[in-house]
């Protein structure tokens, strides 16, 4: 349990749950590298106390921790706390991936992830935080531009048509840009309720809006899937 030092008080201050050492040093210095302020905890006991205790901007979690599941511990902070939470996970646990967003976790990381992944991710996660992105009636991104006041799409500067429900998908986006939403997410928002059986659904809307938005549609550039999990509006 360390404090960070230097950093002005301003700085948002995260909070890493980590127990492995050679991963929290690496968060620490890359942390540390782009001012932000940092609690570590490398158990999920020592983080729910941290949590409580210092309120922290963003809290960086691994799923593997030696006393609890990060699932439960995640589950157990969205009960208090809105705090944005990034998780932190091995390749290939998809399912983790799925039910950590659904626990209440913001985002999760891959391992290994770079220094420029995880600064993309918690610059995302904090300025949901501050729920900027929601209250901005345009949202530009790359060549696209959004009027949602205006519900207009635009590609290069021209108007895209697009039908009802791929306006509701690429809003759904839109709102969380930069966020991974899962499947079961994008059918709540989109069609009202999750259709288990429908995920068919969104992948043929999200090729139908690829069509319409991407310069090439099969290499995606903003409208991103992630694999087994769901789709992120790039930013
Ligand atoms: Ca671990």
């Amino acid at each position: 349990m360390t404090a960070g030092t230097g950093p002005e008080a301003t700085a948002p201050l995260v909070l890493v749950v980590e127990d492995e050492l050679p991963m929290r040093r690496f968060l620490r210095a890359a942390l540390q590298a782009h001012g932000y302020r940092f609690l570590e905890a490398g158990t999920a006991r020592e983080g729910t106390m941290l949590a409580a205790s210092h309120q922290p901007d963003l809290i960086l979690m691994d799923l593997g921790l030696p006393d609890e599941d990060g699932l439960v511990l995640a589950k157990r902070l969205r009960e208090w706390t809105r705090t944005p939470i990034i998780v932190l996970s091995a390749r290939g646990r998809e399912d983790d991936k799925i039910h950590a967003l659904d626990s209440g976790a913001d985002d999760y990381l891959t391992k290994p992830f770079g220094t420029g992944e995880l600064m993309a991710r918690i610059r995302v996660a904090l300025r949901h935080r501050q729920g900027s992105t929601e209250e901005a009636p345009v949202f530009e991104v790359g060549d696209i531009r959004v009027d949602q006041a205006m519900r207009q799409v635009f590609k290069n500067g021209e108007e895209v048509h697009l039908t009802p429900t791929e306006y509701k998908l690429l809003i759904a986006l839109v709102k969380h840009a930069g966020k991974v939403l899962t499947h079961d997410q994008l059918l709540r928002e989109v069609w009202g309720r999750a259709k288990a059986a429908q995920p068919l659904y969104l992948r043929v809307y999200m090729a139908q809006l690829r069509h319409k938005l991407e310069a090439d549609p099969a290499r995606p550039r903003f409208l991103q899937t992630e694999q087994g999990v769901g789709y992120r509006l790039r930013i």
